[in-house]
């Protein structure tokens, strides 16, 4: 309000020159649908319409006592007084607000959405503006329902098609709305669905709990959860849970959405499987096998109890692998695997760890229970022969067996010390069954220590080469020497090589030692022949690795030629253990050998595993009698008759045959008499040092059936 006359209106509306007529302009505005208000120069209302009237809700008399500034909201009132000022300026410019949205303000306070036209008239030669002002309140309004409408309608498409369940309820959880696919995912109708609470289609946690506001809660993210369809079936879900809010703020309900898992939790499981079983037989692997050693622990700290832990390694698998194929070994596996899952009760655990290594985990034993019966007895199952592709196949085992508590507090070092205490199995003959003690650690210990020292005397020149003589039975000569190696530890004193040699077989120093111990003793002999002006033959101990890795053959070659020995001369020894567990690589490199005019020799025999025939696969040339079967010749409970077969075998396999450790006289007599072909032993003399090789006789001492020759 301006504070102008009060009693102003159209009849007191000076028209001093005015071009319009009051009557005609009252008509004119009268006749307008819409409000209009014509103002003076400094914004004070002159004449208005009843529509200003009804429109702003101020009377006629009320109005023309006002400033049109007051029919603007507040905030807009300053750009409002700026814009008016401007365009009584610059009429030209229409700056006031032409076709935009603007407010007016009611006389109750409301504001009123409008649409202004504005045009500028001179009565009495004053500027004056004539406002027409439409309210578009209805206008308005409409477009919003309009907008209403399609948006509802929109959403309805949206949740009819949309892949994901979704289901709206109100605060108490129940069920105000579901789209189809949430029927489909819980098999109820919606018809089923409105009006019952969500607990009713919920297969877990909100199960049983009354249908109340704190059973749902914004879960903001995804979480697993299941389902019960009507069916009765269980499916897995992923939920999430959002609380609906009015514009305030109030929770109204929540939206639940959700879509099926099944699928996810397939393949999760199926990895799981993957993750924790071994491929060839299913049965659990190292994963599960550790999984399980550490609850059986943990539940034996608690309750007193005892577990134990089996690490069993089939004996020459890689022999039926290599020899009957490897189809046939993966189905003895099978059978295996089935025999030990048929011998464990059913909380043990049968794992297969790898290759022919399987491990069994015992819980809940009484503690001092006696397992090495049982035990036996299992062993003794796997000795009935397994039929594989019409080949009858035994099958044993070495046991390496560990407990809790007293082997080792982890399932690490339990797994590790049933590890040392199946090699200890392996060492003492195999089929058998070793139990872990302390002090096969600390053997295991000195091996380490043990190893270090042997890397430091390869490299400073600790290690030696003697020679002991091999003469011939027949004509009693002087044949050749076996090279052995010998080692002066300036810290340990003489190690014998029945120390070093596992050891450097373990820690794979044996290539290295190997390869020294070949090219010295070819150099050595070369030299002795040319002292004492006799071909000599020269017998080298091969071990597997050396065998197994790359270059060996080009080794022994190169040995040959740099020393001038011809390969004749030379003869490599092996035990039968390297044909027997041979992969194919050895023999190979044998054959190759074999295939220049090196003799191939088989060290120990008698005391593996094999018989002489199945040995008669490989390429060998000379057999060499265990010591142990020449040891008893002569004795009292002499069982010569392994020998004799020996013999007799290896003749008629076109075979040599020599016998170690001969020591009497009446080996001497017995093996000559049985056709044995050389002899070596501490009768003929020990490993000696070149040099005192040299004063070695040429043959035998004077045998009565025998002419004696002197050296060549
Ligand atoms: P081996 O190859 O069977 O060697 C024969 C062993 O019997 C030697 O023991 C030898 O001294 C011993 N011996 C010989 N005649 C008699 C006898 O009449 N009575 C008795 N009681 N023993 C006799 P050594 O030298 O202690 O060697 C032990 C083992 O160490 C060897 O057994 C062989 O397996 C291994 N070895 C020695 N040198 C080498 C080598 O250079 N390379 C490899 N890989 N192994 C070697
Ligand atoms: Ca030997
Ligand atoms: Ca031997």
């Amino acid at each position: 309000m301006d504070g102008e006359p009060s009693d102003r209106d159209l009849s007191r509306v000076e028209p001093q020159g005015a071009r319009v007529h009051d009557d005609q302009m009252h008509l004119i505005i009268e006749a307008s649908p819409s409000a209009m208000i014509l103002v003076d120069g400094a914004g004070r209302i002159v004449l208005v319409n009843s529509e200003a009237e009804r429109s702003f809700g101020y009377t006629r008399e009320e109005l023309l006592r006002m400033n049109v500034d007051a029919l603007v909201p507040a905030s807009a009132r300053d750009s409002h007084v700026h814009a008016r000022e401007n365009y009584l300026v610059h009429p030209s410019r229409r700056g006031m607000g032409v076709g935009r949205e603007l407010y007016g303000v009611r006389k109750d306070g409301t504001e009123l959405p409008i649409e202004i036209g504005l045009n500028p008239i001179t009565i009495d030669d004053e500027p004056h503006v004539l406002a027409s002002i439409i309210d578009i309140t209805e206008r308005r309004r409409g477009q919003a329902e309009a907008d209403a409408q399609r948006q509802a309608q929109q959403l309805r498409t949206i949740l009819a098609t949309l892949p994901l369940s979704v289901i709206a309820t109100d605060l108490t959880g129940r069920i105000v709305t579901a789209n189809p696919a949430a029927e489909e995912l819980v098999g109820y109708r919606q018809e089923e669905l409105v009006g019952s609470s969500l607990t009713a289609i919920d297969a877990e946690r909100r199960r049983g709990v009354e249908v109340d506001v704190p059973v749902l809660r914004d879960t903001g993210t995804a979480v697993e959860w299941s389902y019960r369809r009507k069916d009765g079936r269980v499916v897995p879900v992923s939920e999430e849970v959002v609380v609906l809010k009015d514009d305030d703020g109030t929770p109204t309900g929540y939206l639940v959405v959700a879509f099926d898992i099944t699928q996810r939790i397939e393949a999760r499981e199926a990895v799981d499987h993957i993750l924790h079983h071994d491929q060839l037989t299913d049965l659990p692997n190292r994963t599960q096998l550790v999984e399980k050693l550490d609850v059986a622990m943990d539940r034996a700290r608690h309750e007193g109890t005892e577990v134990a832990l089996l690490l069993l390694d089939l004996d020459h698998f890689n022999r039926i692998n290599d020899t009957l194929g490897h189809h046939i070994g993966d189905e003895l596996l099978l059978a295996v695997a089935d025999r030990l899952r048929s011998w464990v009760r059913g909380s043990d655990l049968v794992a297969r760890l790898g290759g022919d290594e399987f491990a069994i985990v015992m819980d809940d034993l009484t503690p001092g229970t006696d397992l090495s019966g049982r035990i036996s007895g299992m062993l003794a199952s796997l000795l009935a022969p397994i039929q594989v592709q019409g080949y009858d196949v035994v099958v044993t085992a070495s046991i390496g067996g560990t407990t809790f508590p007293g082997d080792g507090e982890s399932p690490a070092t339990l797994l590790r010390h049933a590890d040392v205490a199946m090699y200890r199995a392996k060492a003492s003959g195999r089929d058998s069954l070793a139990w872990f003690d302390a002090a096969m650690v600390e053997e295991v210990n000195e091996k380490l220590a043990l190893s270090g020292a042997l890397r430091n005397a390869l490299a400073h020149g600790e290690l030696a080469v003697v020679y002991q003589p091999q003469f011939d039975l027949v004509e009693g000569r002087l044949i050749g020497f076996e090279a052995l190696a010998r080692w002066h530890s300036a810290e340990l004193g003489t190690v014998s090589p029945d120390r070093f040699i596992p050891v450097a077989e373990d820690s794979g120093l044996i290539v290295e030692l190997g390869e020294w111990v070949l090219r010295t003793a070819c150099a050595d002999i070369a030299v002795l022949q040319r002292a004492v002006k006799v071909p000599l033959r020269l017998a080298v101990n091969a071990s597997p690795r050396q065998l197994h890795g790359g270059g060996w053959v080009e080794q022994v070659s190169s040995a040959l030629a740099d020393s001038g020995l011809e390969p004749w001369q030379l003869g490599i020894e092996i035990t039968e253990g390297i044909l027997l567990e041979d992969n194919g690589v050895a023999v190979a490199s044998l054959q190759e050998l074999r295939s220049i005019g090196v003799q191939v020799i088989v060290d120990d025999f008698g005391c593996g595993y094999s018989s002489l025939a199945y040995l008669t696969r490989f390429p060998i040339d000379k057999i060499k009698i265990d010591r142990s079967f020449v040891a008893p010749i002569g004795s009292v409970d002499d069982d010569a008759a392994v020998v004799d077969a020996i013999i007799g075998m290896a003749h008629a396999l076109g075979m040599v045959v020599v016998a170690e450790g001969v020591e009497t006289e009446a080996q001497e007599a017995y093996l000559r008499s049985h056709g044995c072909d050389q002899v070596q032993g501490y009768r003929y003399g020990k490993g000696v040092p070149l040099g005192d090789a040299a004063r070695i006789p040429h043959s035998l001492e004077p045998v009565p059936s025998t002419p004696q020759t002197l050296g060549a």
